[in-house]
Order: structure tokens, then sequence, then C-alpha cells
């Protein structure tokens, strides 16, 4: 596939044209605003220019990229490729008009791919001559930096095309993955409850937003948090995401979105891009700080029982800072002074407290407990949280408050996003690896949800996710009926 035509010229088509360039391809890109391809290729020259001085890619190569880049005044200029790909707005029937228009012009043996996030190729594909050749290359925004791209194949598409598609992007040095025409394909479909789910648990009040995204980067490991993820990309563009997700699943309630999101979009609180969105920006700009549990006097001694409650790296970490460990066979979690501490597993702490003789500590989920440097506390008890928060504080974590509730914030968070991974699987969507990839390449988790869930144990996956259901709302929390299979096997 020498030649490559790109229908629309905007953030994605210019950086999906630019890396094709960059792997040899002659590239034609073609916008329907009039000045807009060449504007884009002089973009492109830019960042070039930009790249050779910081020795990203060399003065030759760049001119050889900029060399293998032209124009097109009309559709018709895109005749001879061998693959078009589309990035027009997101928008059903203006794909439709293009791809119908697209095939009366190029050759019968032609590609026509769409860099879609979120329409079905089937849909895309519909009323065409050869909908067997239509296929989705959904790249993720920057082009020449993110390595995942979805190969989607729609239910007519030919899986010879989506193979050569395959093929041909992993010789652009990218990590190409096979699914299934899905709503929101791995990554859209999988990822919802890490934006949903956190307006979920603002909105009940169990924290605010700074608290939330403090937990899912220092104890979860994600990059950014929801809420500065979703002021960053655009309140309205999450939005339209999630809307079109939830619509294409029959407005499914699991992925319905919050009127949060829906009020700041009309109110134009639409993120940094409008100075203002979950957080205020520009001249506003006063961060506001995470809710810290002050920590209570330290501890000589913890007391652990046969399970330490799922927390024996904190056990470990205690031993490592000269904590002495007693050990009784009838105490269950950590014992600190007068407070045992326990694992988030959807039951409150208010209910771990009943008929106890002392107070729970409700400790939420980390990616790592024997690294992690924060951790989300609970207690109906409000005295037991300093002492948990000093004998954390002496192990180096740092423990934000959090309101009683089932699941907290990472534990509710992340076994949704397991419990949708399991539900990708179970509906053959992708491979239990591409699935993982996906999450991996393109979402910045520090662990494929399918490996995690697998880590933690398909038992208190499916325990968090029951209780969950039990407590909040069983149309949305329940695990699914595959999610132990999908956890126990391994490949
Ligand atoms: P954009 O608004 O930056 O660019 C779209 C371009 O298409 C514009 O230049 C517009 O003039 C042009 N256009 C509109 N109608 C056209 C037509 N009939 N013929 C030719 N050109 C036409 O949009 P974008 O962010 O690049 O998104 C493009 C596609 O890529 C969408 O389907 C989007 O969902 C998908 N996508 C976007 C991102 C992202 O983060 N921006 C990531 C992955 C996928």
């Amino acid at each position: 596939m020498e030649k490559i035509g790109i229908v629309g010229a905007g953030t994605m088509g210019g950086g999906i044209g630019q890396v094709a360039a960059a792997h040899g391809h002659l590239v034609t890109l073609y916008d329907s605003q009039p000045g807009a391809a060449e504007a884009m290729i002089q973009g492109i020259i830019q960042r070039l220019e930009r790249w050779t001085i910081s020795g990203r890619v060399d003065e030759g190569d760049a001119k050889a990229i900029i060399d293998r880049l032209s124009f097109a005044a009309s559709l018709e200029g895109l005749a001879a490729s061998e693959l078009v790909i589309e990035a027009v707005s997101e928008d059903l029937p203006l794909k439709q008009k293009v791809f119908a228009a697209l095939e009366e012009i190029v050759g019968t043996e032609t590609i026509i791919a769409s860099n879609t996030s979120s329409l079905s190729i089937t849909e895309i594909a519909a009323g065409l001559r050869s909908p067997e050749r239509v296929v989705g290359m959904h790249f993720f925004n920057p082009a020449p930096i993110m390595k995942l791209v979805e190969i989607v194949s729609g239910d007519l598409t030919n899986p010879d095309v989506a193979k050569r598609c395959f093929d041909l992007v992993r010789g652009w040095d990218k990590h190409p993955v096979m699914c299934h025409s899905h709503p929101g394909f791995v990554g859209n479909f999988v990822n919802r409850p890490f934006y949903l789910e956190a307006v979920r648990i603002r909105e009940e009040g169990i924290a605010d937003e700074r608290t939330i995204d403090e937990l899912m980067v220092r104890a979860a490991g994600f990059r950014m948090g929801p809420f500065e993820l979703m002021d960053l990309v655009g309140v309205d563009v999450n939005l339209a995401v999630s809307e079109a997700v939830w619509n294409a699943l029959g407005r499914d309630p699991r992925f319905e979105p919050s009127g949060v999101q829906r009020t700041m979009v009309k109110l134009g609180k639409l993120g940094r891009k409008s100075g203002h969105g979950f957080y205020p920006y520009g001249d506003l700009n006063v961060s506001p700080r995470p809710r810290i549990v002050p920590p209570g006097a330290s501890t000589t001694s913890i007391r652990i029982g046969p399970t330490s409650g799922g927390l024996h790296e904190l056990v470990e970490r205690a031993r490592a800072n000269d904590i002495v460990v007693n050990t009784g066979a009838e105490i269950d979690g950590i014992e600190v002074d007068d407070v045992r501490l326990t694992l988030s597993d959807g039951f409150t702490a208010r209910e771990h407290t009943m008929g106890s003789a002392i107070p729970a500590v409700l400790v939420d989920w980390a990616h790592d407990l024997s690294t992690t440097s924060s951790l989300g506390i609970a207690s109906d008890v409000p005295r037991a949280l300093p002492s948990a928060a000093g004998f954390l504080h002496q192990i180096g974590i740092e423990a934000l408050h959090l309101n009683d509730s089932s699941g907290l914030v990472v534990g509710r968070i992340m076994s949704s996003l397991i419990n949708l991974a399991a539900e990708a699987l179970a509906k053959n969507v992708a491979s239990r690896e591409d699935i993982d990839t996906a999450m991996l390449l393109g979402f910045n988790y520090p662990e494929g949800p399918l490996s995690w869930g697998r880590r933690l144990g398909p038992g208190v996956v499916h325990a968090i996710l029951r209780h969950m259901g039990d407590h909040l709302d069983k149309g949305r929390y329940g695990p699914i009926e595959e999610l132990e299979a999908a956890l126990a096997t391994s490949t």
C-alpha cells in the first residue's frame, strides 16, 4: 500500500498522515474546508522542525517525510489510493456520505478505513456495495506518539482486510489490537467507569474530585486522575463518547452519563479550554487540596490474625519499620491500638464494626500495597481515623479521608473496570491479551485490568462487585456471570 489517502485533515487526520509519511507512504490529505489540508501540512512541517531541533528526527528524514505529503483539492484527488483513512468529524450520516462518495472514486481493491472512536463500523459500511473492505483503524491522540491502534472489524469486514491493516500499522512501530465492532470497541467500552464511577462517587459525597484524583494516581497508579483528565480532554468530548456508548448499548443504566456532566456542558464548563471545568484554571487557578486525615500518635506494635484482612503487604511494611507484629487467632484484619483495619470488600465500615468490640477502618484498594504512598480510609467511628492514619504515616502512607460507603474509590472504580474487561472478553470483542494491551497503551493503566483482577483473585473481585450490587444498585454493579471464568484462566 504505497499510496494512502486521508479524508479530514484535522487533529487525527494530520497525525495519521504524518505517521504514514514517516514510514515511506505517499500521503494525500483532503479536507472539505478550503485551505485546511494545506494548513495541516504546514503544521506538520513546523512540528517536524521542532522535532529536528530537539533531535527526535534527523533533518534528512524530516525533509523526506515532508516530500511525501501532498493535498488534494477534491475527494477525487484520492482516486489512486490503495488505502483511504477517513478522519472527518464524529457524525454517522457525515461518515456514511463520505464512504458512499469514496466507493465511487477509488479502485475496487482499495481498503476504506475509519478512525471513528465510537461509531459502529457495521453501520458506517451499511448500504455500500462492498462493505467487506470497510474496517476501523482507531488511532489515539496524538497519533504520532500513541502506540495503540484498534483494528475494528464490522459484521461484514473481510478478515483479510483487517489483517492487512493490522500488519501495516505494526510496521509503523504501532501496537495494533484486533477487535470486533462493539460500542466503544475495547478501550472506550472498558474505560467508561473510570469517569462515570468517579463522578458518581463525587455526587454521592464519598470524596471530592481532588481526593479521587489523588487516589487514582498515587494509590491506583494511573498517570492522571479522572477529573483532571476530563478537564484536559474536554468535558464535552468525554460526554459525547459516554452518550454514544450508552445509546449504542440500548441505554444500559451502567453507562448512563451523569447529570453533572450534562449541566457542565450546558454551562460551558468544558475544562482547560474554557478556563473552568471540574477545576478552575487561568486566573482562578487555585488547586484544591485532597482531604488528608491528620495522623494520630505513632504505635510500637500491631496485632494480626491469620488473614490480616487482605493487608499482608502493610504488615510487611510495619515489620520493615520496626513495629512489633503480634499474632492472635481470634483477630480479624490488622489491629492498631483500639481500631481494626480491613481491606474494602464492598461491605461498609459500619457493617464491619457492628457486633465488634473495636471500630473498623476500611482501607481502599491500591495497585500495590507494598509501595503505595497514599490510601483512602473510612470509618463509621470518627476517632478511629487518626489512629489508623498514625500507623499508615509511620509506614510511609498518607491517609485520605473517605466517607463510609460500599466499594469506596479505587476498589469501586477498579472492580467496575475489571468487570467490563471480563465482559469484553466474554463477548469476544478482543482476546485477553489484546484487552489488557489496549488499556495499558491507550489509557495508561498501570496493569491490564484482567491481569490485575487475576492477581487479586476472582473471589475478591466477585465479592466487592456483589456487595456493591447489594448496597448501591444491582442493575449497575453486579458481577457479570463470566467474571470468575475470565479471571481464573491464565494464558
Ligand atoms: P477535527 O475536528 O480536528 O477534524 C475533522 C476534520 O474533518 C476537519 O478539518 C473538517 O473540516 C473535516 N471534514 C468535515 N467534514 C468533511 C468532509 N465531508 N470531507 C472532508 N473533510 C471533512 O476532528 P478530529 O479530532 O481529528 O477527529 C476526527 C475523527 O477521529 C473523529 O471520528 C473522532 O471521533 C476520531 N478520533 C478523535 C480523537 C481525538 O482525540 N481527537 C482520537 C481518536 C479518534
